[in-house]
């Protein structure tokens, strides 16, 4: 059953002297306990993204259209006081540094007390305090962290903090934006494989948004490559990690660091994301391809759908019906 619809979903930003066009007619459809990547470079509107769904965007400057639908609710139906009970309680989000909206000068236990409070106040203190520890718990910080202030966590302590706070009512989708960019990579690593642990515990069903391939290759199911506010390949991971067929995706792949390699070796993709102000006829990627011909320029490629329901918006993968349906 899909938790999530997003269908030919747009956001442009309107200011004084342009129009930007960040996310472009993106349909994804988000399966009970999926765990989707939405991975690209930074700047490819896979946070816009995310900040639509969750109805986050500047409303003065951001102009959206399509359609979200979360467990059969129309998100762009509902008014700002839904909206409101919407958030934490059904779709629940962690930043980069969800942290930094925390005040410095109360306890964690506090603050999380009065976060729980906003959607759930008829709950005895006592009660609440043992919600917090076994959330706390849960996310495998000790239970002393409910009398510390923010600064005395370290950024891994943080994040914990960050996903404790957004389970707290057990929410139907977790949306991550770069919630473990910041950390080590060891530390990274520990919480990535308890986000999947607690998964499994709480049913749960994840977007993850990163820029970073090994992150998606060890925590997600599926994903969808995005650039330019575009998705030009879905699949489930180990279709589309093993058999990259979107010339951006293959170069997202080979600019991975590996292990054994040095910095020096990480192969970026050449060129810069085209300034989305400017329309494109063509392929989005067609300025930075190095298969890119005439057609490219001239004609935006269908997406098509091969076997195993991956899909791919390139004209070097053809041959089969064009296929304009739903990731999912
Ligand atoms: Fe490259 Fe052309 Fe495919 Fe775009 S459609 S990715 S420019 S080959
Ligand atoms: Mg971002």
């Amino acid at each position: 059953m899909s938790i999530l619809e997003i269908k030919n979903l747009t956001v442009t930003f309107h200011t004084k002297d342009k129009i930007t066009r960040a996310v472009h007619n993106i349909s994804l459809s988000v399966e009970e306990q999926d765990s989707i990547g939405i991975v690209g470079e930074s700047g490819s509107g896979k946070s816009t993204l995310a900040m639509a769904i969750l109805q986050l965007l500047p409303k003065r400057i951001a102009r959206i259209e399509g359609e979200v639908i979360l467990d059969g609710k129309h998100l762009f139906q509902c008014t700002d006081e839904q909206i409101r009970k919407i958030r934490w309680r059904d779709l629940a989000v962690v930043f980069q540094k969800s942290m930094n909206a925390l005040s410095p000068v109360h306890k964690i236990g506090t603050q999380m007390s009065d976060i729980y409070r906003i959607h759930e106040s008829k709950i005895s203190k006592k009660k609440l305090k043992e919600k917090i520890i076994s959330l706390l718990e849960m996310v495998n910080l000790p239970s002393r962290v409910y009398d510390l202030y923010p600064h005395e966590l370290s950024g891994g302590m943080m994040q914990r903090v960050s996903i404790a706070l957004s389970l707290m009512h057990n929410p139907k989708l977790l949306i991550l934006d770069e919630a473990t960019t910041a950390l080590d990579v060891v530390t990274q690593g520990q919480i990535l494989s308890e986000i999947k642990e607690l998964e499994k515990e709480l049913n749960l069903t994840r977007i993850m948004i990163t820029h970073d391939m090994s992150v998606v290759a060890s925590a997600c199911k599926k994903v969808a490559v995005m650039y330019a506010g575009n998705i030009l390949e879905f699949g489930y991971v180990k279709d589309v990690l093993v058999n990259p067929l979107h010339p951006y995706t293959q170069g997202l792949l080979k600019s991975i660091p590996t292990f054994k390699g040095e910095k020096k070796n990480i192969r970026g993709i050449a060129g810069a994301l085209p300034d989305l102000s400017v329309p494109v006829q063509g392929c989005i990627f067609a300025s930075r391809c190095e298969f890119a011909t005439d057609i490219c320029y001239q004609v935006k490629p269908t997406e098509e759908l091969l076997s195993g329901n991956h899909r791919v918006a390139c004209h070097l993968v053809g041959g089969m019906e064009h296929a304009n349906v739903n990731h999912s």
